[in-house]
C-alpha cells in the first residue's frame, strides 16, 4: 500500500470500496497512477468525464473564469449561469432550468417541485412513484426514492412519500397511483442498477399515464444525459416529452454541477421556494457551458452512438466466444457485460492489472462508461484487454 493509501485509511471516512490505485493525472481517455502506470479509463469518473480528462475546452473555460469571477451569491445575475441555462433550454423540450451541485440535489429539487405541483394542482398529493433497482442519490429522501432495500435499511425511518414499484411494468405504476400521487420518476436506463433499459413502449405508456392522471413525469438523466446514450438526452430516443428532467454527472466536464429542467406548465416554484448557495455559480456554469457547447458543436452524441454500437458489436463477439458471458446490454457508451457467475470483481482486478479501468456494477456484471470521445482504436484496445482477462478468469474457473 502506498503512502497516500495508508494515510487515506487513517484519515478518511471509510465509505468507498477503493481499488488499490492512486490516480494523479488524466488526459483524454487515459489516466496515470502515482507510479506512472497508464490506464485506459472506461469508468470515466462514473460517467462524468464525457469529454475525457482535462479537455482543453473545459480547462480553458475554467482557467479563464477562475481569473474573472469564481463565485457570487444568487442575489445577483451572472453571465455563465444564464448562458448555460439558455443552451440547455434551446436544446431540449424544457423551458426553465435550476442549477445545483449534484445528481441527488437535482432529484431532491425535482421532488420538491412535484410536491408543490401536487399541492396546487392535485389536492395536496405528495407521493412520488419510483422503481425497484433504481438509483437517485444518497440524501435521505433520495435513499427513499432509490428502490434498493439494502441502501434503505440502515437509515430508517426514511422520509415518507415514495413508493418503489417493479421496473418496466406500467401496471405496477397504475396500481400504485392514488389520490396521493403527484409524480412518477424514472431512469430511462437504470445505470447503477446494472444498465437495464426501460422498454420504449413502457416509457411511452408511463408518459401517457402521467398526462391522463395529471402527474408529473420526471426523468432522471443524471447518468444518461449529455450525449452518453447517442442523443444529447436519452428521452429524445423514446418519443416522449417529460415534464421534468434532472442532470448532473456529465454536465460540467468533471466540475460538480447538477440541474433540473422543467416545462413552463410545471414551473410552480416562486421566489424563496428553492435555492442553493453554490448552485449555478460562475465557475461551475462556465465549465458546463464550455462542455455543452463542445458536445453540441462537435456532435459528440452522434459519435457516442456510433462508437457505442461498434464497441457493443465487438463485445457481442466476445460473448459468442465465452459461453459464461451471457449478455451485452445498454445504449451508446453506457454498456454492461453480464456473466452467468459472480466474477465481476476478478474481471475488474484483472483489467486493472492490464491497464483498463472498468466498473463491477453487480457481482456478475461489469459496466463500461468511457469518455464519449474514445476512438475506435481505444475501443479495440479495451476489448483486447477484456478478452485476455476473460480468458484468464474463465480458465481459473474450470
Ligand atoms: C449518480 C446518479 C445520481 C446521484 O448523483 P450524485 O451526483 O452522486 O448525487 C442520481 N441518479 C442517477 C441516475 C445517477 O446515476
Amino acid at each position: 500500500m502506498s503512502r497516500w493509501q495508508e494515510l487515506e485509511r487513517r484519515y478518511y471516512l471509510q465509505v468507498a470500496r477503493r481499488l488499490p490505485v492512486t490516480l494523479v493525472r488524466g488526459e483524454g481517455a487515459r489516466v496515470w497512477d502515482e507510479d506512472g502506470k497508464e490506464y485506459l479509463d472506461f469508468v470515466g469518473g462514473w460517467a462524468v468525464n464525457n469529454l475525457g480528462h482535462c479537455h482543453p475546452a473545459v480547462v480553458d473555460a475554467i482557467t479563464q473564469q477562475a481569473r474573472t469571477l469564481i463565485h457570487t451569491s444568487n442575489q445577483f445575475y451572472t453571465v455563465p449561469q444564464v448562458q448555460l441555462a439558455q443552451l440547455l433550454v434551446e436544446n431540449s423540450v424544457f423551458d426553465r432550468v435550476f442549477f445545483c451541485n449534484s445528481g441527488a440535489e437535482a432529484n431532491e429539487g425535482a421532488v420538491k417541485l412535484a410536491r408543490k405541483y401536487g399541492r396546487l394542482r392535485r389536492n395536496g398529493a405528495y407521493e412520488v412513484i419510483t422503481t425497484l433497482n433504481s438509483f437517485h442519490g444518497r440524501t435521505l429522501a433520495m435513499v427513499a426514492a432509490t428502490g434498493k432495500p439494502h441502501y434503505q435499511e440502515p437509515f430508517k425511518p426514511l422520509p415518507p412519500g415514495f413508493v418503489n414499484v417493479p421496473f418496466n411494468s406500467l401496471e405496477a405504476i397504475q396500481q400504485a397511483t392514488t389520490d396521493r400521487t403527484c409524480a412518477v420518476m424514472l431512469e430511462l436506463i437504470q445505470g447503477e442498477g446494472g444498465v437495464y433499459e426501460a422498454d420504449p413502449e413502457y416509457v411511452r405508456a408511463v408518459s401517457r399515464w402521467c398526462r391522463e392522471q395529471g402527474l408529473l413525469f420526471i426523468v432522471d438523466e443524471v447518468q444518461t444525459g449529455i450525449g452518453r446514450t447517442g442523443t444529447l438526452f436519452a428521452y429524445q430516443q423514446y418519443g416522449v416529452e417529460p415534464d421534468v428532467m434532472t442532470l448532473a454527472k456529465g454536465l460540467g466536464g468533471g466540475v460538480p454541477i447538477g440541474a433540473f429542467l422543467v416545462k413552463e406548465d410545471a414551473a410552480v416554484f416562486e421566489p424563496g421556494d428553492h435555492g442553493s448557495t453554490f448552485g449555478g455559480n460562475p465557475l461551475a456554469c462556465a465549465a458546463g457551458f464550455a462542455t455543452l457547447t463542445y458536445v453540441i458543436e462537435n456532435d459528440i452524441p452522434g459519435h457516442a452512438g456510433r462508437i457505442g454500437a461498434y464497441l457493443k458489436a465487438r463485445l457481442n463477439n466476445l460473448r459468442s466466444r465465452y459461453e459464461w458471458v451471457t449478455e451485452v446490454r445498454g445504449r451508446g457508451l453506457l454498456l454492461a457485460v453480464q456473466f452467468d457467475r459472480e466474477v465481476s470483481e476478478r474481471v475488474v482486478l484483472g483489467c486493472l492489472e492490464e491497464g483498463l479501468l472498468v466498473n463491477g456494477v453487480t457481482p456478475s456484471a461489469i459496466r463500461l462508461m468511457p469518455p464519449l470521445i474514445i476512438t475506435e482504436a481505444e475501443a479495440d484496445q479495451a476489448v483486447s484487454i477484456l478478452d485476455s482477462v476473460l480468458a484468464r478468469v474463465g480458465a481459473a474457473a474450470v
